[in-house]
């Protein structure tokens, strides 16, 4: 793992940690914790925490993509360079509804759309 990556790594291990203490924090003031609670009730509350990360994880790493298809790109059929728009559709991931960012492009010689991407 070069420099970057570990740094990078570091501070994710870092933030994670204050989301899980804003998470305790949180289920501490809806549930009830004044007599000791199954342990169902942890579980379901820390899944839940993990899906709605997974669902924010992949709706801005999805927007980030698309964002570095740029603003034009050719059209796959006849070169002409397109106008690149981002869209967003809801797309129901495994870990639940994430709103998706794609990059799309219409080609008007061609009459038809096409999903650039990077490089
Ligand atoms: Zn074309």
């Amino acid at each position: 793992m070069d420099a970057h990556t570990e740094k990078l790594t570091r501070e994710f291990q870092e933030a994670l940690k204050a989301t899980v203490a804003a998470a305790v924090a949180l289920q501490r003031a809806q549930d009830d914790f004044s007599t000791t609670p199954h342990y169902s009730v942890i579980e379901n509350f820390a899944h839940e925490a993990g899906v709605q990360l997974s669902c924010l994880v992949q709706a801005q790493q999805a927007a980030l993509v698309a964002a570095e298809a740029g603003t034009t790109a050719p059209c796959p059929e006849c070169g002409k360079i397109c106008q690149v728009t981002t869209k967003t559709r809801d797309v129901k991931s495994i870990d639940g509804d994430v709103e998706l960012a794609e990059a799309k492009a219409y080609c008007s010689r061609c009459e038809r759309s096409f999903f650039p991407s990077a490089g």
